[in-house]
């Protein structure tokens, strides 16, 4: 028998399981001792019966006193009742369906149960409970693994395979190069998977878990920091003079927030040393993260070189566009857009320009990053909003020069662990304060039968001539959910606010026409929006104040805070609305949370211990491969070292072509596939 082997060598597995472990991505022996268990039931201390506690799953050890079939019927077939007792009092244990199993307990016998004690008629009961004969091996008590359920497999028969392949495990090789091992405090390949597998007690599931975790981190942090471009990041930078950005401060009608001048600080040391700036802003909605973008960009122009902005829709591109050119033409730069919706003539005479040196600073979309885009001395680049564009991406725009000083911003408050974790090698600046005079948003909970005066309150603002957001969770109404439609709500509020001005948006609209009617809102053509999470993202309107919510219970913390940003931008009060149809705990507490605080870190926080880490952030989204055992948060003091651990083996040995990192360069493909290319 070999780790190699298919899963079909094992006794009792034949073509049809193997099929379902194979859906799972199950195939050899060694896949089946890599699938970790997702957790352990403490199944070490058999319990008296009359110290059982009803609802919960516990272990027992008792003689059988009489086996009898019940009187009532079950699906045509009579349940198996077995009237058994310990020292200290008596249990029934029930099998529906027991027939095939009865021949399997004697009267006068003893056995262990396992399973959820339930109270029936004033006695206690074990419905289906695990269970063995005294004598046989112990596999039901212990503790015990569980595994994540693969369907047509039982957890007994999961836990037998592995036992099955036992005998391999001692002949796991240590797999990490040199003394990396041991410097690292990591326990051996082998007795890690032993005892996830098979643990004694807690402190070797903790030594166990340690090193797989470590070893599954250092194949993410290995792969992240391979995608094209982070290997060169080292190298010299454009250095740029941050001084003359003084001048540009002067233009501003208003003075810079102490969280601002902070950032500002940490920018300006980057961009004056001789090493490429790579810096991370993170900084919550409206907390003048363009300003300090412009700053940047103004010091690069005045240094000689150009800079770029790219931004993930063209909506944001033109309204940064916009700005920019209101706050940087006058004083002498030549600002320019880019987009993949504009006319190939214009498209080709920016390019020129651009690659001529005639543009310093220029804005778009992913268009940027298209091959005829050429730069005659791009020095800076930013990225803004950067959650919505992949990791490559972000190298793809500073392959387009050498030494390129990088900049992203965004208003997605991650724990730096993440952001470690997805921005690589980025330092990180975050602005915490909030410029002055900004109001609170004010945040209320509204249950279905204070709509009504919720809508008149909106006609009343929409009438003082302010405009208003309706987003709900879905764009039409849907069987399987119970929850408010974009489409319906339309329909609903077009007539409830007759003499109106709505519009319909959500992600079936063409692009074209949601930036006319984004356009159309912005200049007020519009007084209310109907819409989904679409226009969650950067859209700054001032003159809007209200934000109504509707089945908030369906969107997360940080979401809701995101989109209470799209209001509250002017000098005017704004509103936001947190409409909740179907009240629960969690929902109260997440809206609770809103209505208290306005800073997006402290929500943030606070979503990660009412959702508890693993649920957290859809990493997918932010381009990081499924994990098997880690969790980025919890595990973050793993991922430092794992990163740290990475960084040495990448450094002497950029490609992972030597012979002792060959398996970890195998695992770094397996886990990323072929999504990313790697410069591996
Ligand atoms: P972000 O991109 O971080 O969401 P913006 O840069 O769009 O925020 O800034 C939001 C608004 O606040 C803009 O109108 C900007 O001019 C203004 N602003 C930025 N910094 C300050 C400041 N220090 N004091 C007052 N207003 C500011
Ligand atoms: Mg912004």
């Amino acid at each position: 028998m070999e780790l190699t082997d298919s899963v079909k060598t094992l006794k009792g597995i034949g073509k049809k399981k193997a099929e379902l472990l194979a859906g799972q991505g199950i195939y050899t022996l060694n896949d089946i001792i890599m699938r970790f268990p997702r957790k352990y039931e403490d199944r070490r201390n058999v319990i008296p019966v009359s110290e059982l506690e009803a609802g919960k799953d516990q272990l027992i050890h008792v003689k059988v006193l009489s086996r009898r079939y019940s009187g009532f019927r079950y699906k045509k077939k009579s349940p198996l009742l077995l009237l058994c007792e310990d020292d200290s009092g008596r249990i029934e244990i029930v099998f529906f369906n027991g027939a095939y199993i009865a021949n399997l307990f004697n009267a006068g016998a003893e056995y262990t149960f396992y399973g959820r004690v339930t109270e029936n008629r004033g006695g206690l009961q074990m419905v289906h409970p695990e269970f063995h004969r005294s004598g046989d091996p112990d596999d039901i008590r212990g503790i015990i693994p569980v595994y994540s359920a693969t369907e047509g497999i039982s957890q007994n028969e999961y836990r037998k395979m592995v036992r099955a392949c036992e005998p391999l495990i001692d002949g796991i090789p240590e797999w990490l190069p040199g003394d990396l091992p041991v410097r690292y405090r990591l326990a051996d390949p082998a007795f890690a998977v032993r005892n996830i597998h098979f643990p004694e007690d807690g402190r070797m599931i903790l030594q166990a878990k340690y090193r797989l975790v470590f070893d599954e981190l250092l194949t993410l942090e290995t792969g992240m920091l391979s995608i094209r471009g982070d290997l060169a990041d080292s190298g010299d930078g454009a250095v740029i003079d941050p001084l003359p950005a003084d001048e540009f401060i002067k233009t501003l009608p208003f003075e810079l927030t102490e969280g601002q001048k902070q950032a500002w600080k940490d920018i300006s040391a980057d961009l004056s040393s001789q090493k490429a700036m790579n810096r991370l802003i993170q900084g919550d909605v409206g907390s003048g993260k363009t300003v300090i973008a412009e700053m940047a960009m103004y010091a690069a122009v005045k240094s000689r070189y150009q800079a770029v902005m790219m931004v993930p829709t063209e909506i944001l591109a033109k309204q940064h566009y916009k700005t920019l050119n209101d706050d940087l033409s006058m004083l002498g730069m030549r600002v320019a857009i880019l987009t993949g919706s504009m006319k190939q003539k214009d498209k080709n005479e920016t390019l020129m320009r651009l690659a001529a040196g005639d543009i310093d600073v220029l804005v778009g979309t992913h268009a940027l990053i298209e091959p005829g885009v050429e730069f005659k001395s791009l020095g800076l680049a930013i990225t803004d909003e950067q959650h919505r564009f992949g990791v490559e991406q972000r190298h793809m725009l500073s392959d387009k020069g050498e030494g390129i000083n990088i900049m992203v911003m965004t208003a997605t408050p991650i724990p730096r662990t993440l952001a470690v974790v997805i921005y690589g090698d980025l330092d990180i600046s975050q602005i915490r304060t909030m410029p002055k005079g900004r109001q609170k948003i004010i945040t209320k909970i509204a249950h279905p039968e204070d709509r009504m005066v919720m809508y008149d309150f909106i006609k009343k603002k929409l009438r003082e001539g302010q405009q208003a957001y309706v987003v709900a969770p879905l764009i039409s109404d849907s069987d399987k959910i119970d929850a408010s439609s974009a489409e319906e709500l339309y329909e609903e509020l077009s007539d409830l606010f007759r003499g109106f001005r709505l519009a319909l948006l959500h992600g079936n609209v063409d692009p074209a026409e949601k930036d006319r009617i984004m356009t159309d809102f912005a200049d007020h053509k519009i007084d209310m929006l109907v819409s989904t999470v679409v226009i969650e993202i950067g859209i700054n309107v001032p003159n809007a104040t209200i934000m109504v919510i509707e089945n908030s219970e369906r969107f997360g913390l940080a979401q809701m805070h995101q989109l209470r940003g799209r209001v509250g931008r002017g000098s005017v009060r704004s509103y936001c609305f947190l409409v909740m149809e179907h009240e629960n705990d969690i929902a109260v507490q997440r809206a609770q949370i809103l209505t208290e605080s306005s800073d997006g870190f402290e929500i943030a926080e606070e979503d990660l211990k009412l959702r508890g880490p693993g649920e957290i952030f859809g990493t997918k989204q932010h381009g990081i491969p499924e994990l098997n055992i880690s969790d980025l948060v919890s595990h973050a003091d793993v991922l430092e070292k794992a990163k740290e651990a990475a960084q040495e083996i990448l450094r002497d040995d950029p490609h992972l072509i030597k012979a002792e990192n060959h398996e970890l360069k195998k695992r770094v493909s397996t886990m990323f596939g072929d999504d990313i290319r790697l410069e591996l």
